[in-house]
């Protein structure tokens, strides 16, 4: 099967790292989606799981896939672009109130997915192959790598690396090397963070342009003046350096200062 460039396809060939990613999950005893299942690299252990639904865009892999799912009767494929479905509304129709995210996402619609992950209350655990860049933005705690994903993913997930993987670990070979994170949610900032809303919009706000401090990008963000800007901040934070950039403060800072935010 020739790999199709326009939807991303990099199929896993490393047995390692295939056993890596389903052993980093309870399949078994978990409602489990996957993204992009490609030529079944990774579903045909997933199959087994308490119900398995996988969103794949390429309808030209059916005759395949369908041979992975015969006779599992509780695995179902969907052939359509995940990006084009309302995730939560198709767990609330199919009754799942929680389940697994595991996929080998294409790099074009890596953002797109993370930005699922941190809407979709029901996706307890992910595991998602991606970008090594990206990777190590996301688990990234402060300095030039750390930026609104780290802090967004950060406040909500508990994220580990479950493996590196070079790009040699696919077919065709991608330019890049990737890495697998794992994220588990977690709501241990749930009820410290007032207004959910207000903290993700001031989270972006204060990453606007990574090399401004932190004030400017919040008199840019929330058009008002910088005495007021630092009148807030330093209402909340006495000692409140007006140098400090955003890669400086950390997802519990990031809390409190949303936390004491006047502005909308
Ligand atoms: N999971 C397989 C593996 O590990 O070998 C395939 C991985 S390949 C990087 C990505 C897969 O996602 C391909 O099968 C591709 O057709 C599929 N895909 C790409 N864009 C998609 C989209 N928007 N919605 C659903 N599937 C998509």
């Amino acid at each position: 099967m020739k790999a199709k460039k326009r939807f991303g396809q990099n199929f896993l060939k490393n047995d390692n790292i295939i056993k890596k990613i389903i052993s980093a999950n309870d399949i078994k005893n978990n409602v489990v989606i996957e993204i992009g299942p490609g030529m079944g690299a990774l579903t045909k252990h997933l199959v087994d799981a308490k119900a398995f639904f996988a969103f794949e865009i390429d309808t030209s892999l059916k005759p395949h896939l369908n041979e992975i799912i015969l006779n599992k009767p509780n695995a179902k494929i969907i052939y359509k672009d995940i990006l084009e479905i309302d995730l939560n509304n198709f767990l609330k129709e199919n009754n799942i109130s929680e389940c697994i995210l595991i996929a080998n996402i294409p790099y074009y619609i890596t953002g797109p997915i993370l930005k699922l992950i941190i809407d979709t209350q029901i996706i307890k655990e992910a595991t998602l192959m991606m970008q090594k860049e990206v990777g190590d933005r996301i688990l990234s705690t402060g300095g030039k790598t750390y930026g609104s994903l780290s802090v967004l993913l950060g406040y909500r997930y508990d994220i580990f690396k479950v493996t590196n993987v070079k790009n040699t670990s696919f077919y065709p070979v991608p330019k890049v090397d990737s890495v697998v994170l794992k994220f588990i949610r977690n709501d241990k900032y749930i009820n410290t963070i007032k207004d959910e809303e207000k903290f993700i919009k001031f989270v972006k706000s204060s990453f606007l342009q990574k090399r401004k401090t932190l004030v400017n990008n919040l008199v840019s963000s929330y058009k008002i003046s910088k005495e007021k800007v630092i009148e807030n901040l330093k209402e909340i934070e006495a000692d409140f350096n007006i140098m400090k950039r955003a890669e400086n403060v950390s997802i519990e800072r990031f809390i409190t200062f949303s936390n004491g935010w006047k502005y909308d």
